[in-house]
């Protein structure tokens, strides 16, 4: 996986204040140097995307979004579009978070759609899939992964992922303290790349799902695995620095 350039991205969820994010951002600025082989991206709620844009300013550290709306404006109070992100200087989007997909409802087309918008405002997707756990039980989680990639694809095109990433998140590993087996990672991983055609060895694909500075680094060496989407261990700055120097 050397021909791709890690990439670690924390995602704060719905968690800080301005004062947690200020000491949080000024920890790990001190930590992480201006140049790195490594990509890192910080995705806080939006109310704090001011902030946390501001402090980040002339760093190497890159601005994300948790969530797009699909449409461009109009009469959808409390929505933000991908194009007020990138607005906000956003560069990637969280796409499809597995919370959202549960607990908000958005469907495998909603999915698409958000893609599609975060791409048209100059974002970059990071689209999320992963199989529950009931479905990995059932020796399901291959078709799942399948499912949910080509339902994207399907709708938005092959050639949209020359410029996006892929998440793979199973719902079981997801705040749940369990982590994926580097095996059992790096299986999926290797099976969505082989859904990728001519991008298949570009594209970046993350791996997210209880990553901590404990098991980032066996993750990180296997050869499908290009870096963390991260929850919780983006919220303490220690955690988070050792993560992304484990990906250089
Ligand atoms: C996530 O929210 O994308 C995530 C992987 O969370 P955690 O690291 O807390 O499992």
């Amino acid at each position: 996986n050397t021909k791709r350039r890690q990439l670690v991205v924390g995602n704060w969820k719905m968690n800080g204040n301005r004062q947690e994010n200020a000491a949080l951002l000024a920890q790990i600025l001190s930590g992480w140097p201006g140049q790195s082989p490594v990509q890192v991206v910080i995705c806080p709620p939006f109310p704090y995307l001011y902030q946390v844009r501001d402090t980040l300013q002339g760093s190497a550290i890159e601005l994300g979004a948790q969530n797009v709306n699909e449409e461009e404006k109009g009469a959808l109070t409390g929505e933000v579009s991908a194009h007020m992100l990138a607005d906000m200087d956003c560069k990637f989007a969280i796409i499809g978070h597995n919370e959202r997909r549960r607990l908000q409802g958005e469907t495998d087309d909603r999915v698409a759609r958000k893609f599609i918008a975060a791409q048209h405002a100059g974002l970059i997707p990071i689209l999320c899939i992963g199989e529950s756990v009931a479905q990995r039980d059932q020796g399901l989680h291959l078709q799942v992964i399948s499912r949910q990639l080509n339902a994207v694809i399907e709708v938005v095109g092959l050639d949209a992922f020359a410029n996006a990433v892929v998440a793979y998140e199973p719902v079981w590993a997801v705040g749940t303290g369990k982590t994926a087996t580097p095996v059992q990672a790096q299986e999926v991983h290797r099976h969505i790349r082989q859904q990728l055609g001519q991008y298949a060895e570009s594209v970046r694909v993350l791996y997210g799902g209880s990553v901590k500075a404990h098991n980032a680094k066996e993750l990180f060496a296997l050869p499908d695995i290009d870096g963390a989407l991260l929850g919780g261990a983006s919220l303490d700055a220690q955690e988070f620095l050792t993560i992304c120097s484990a990906a250089i």
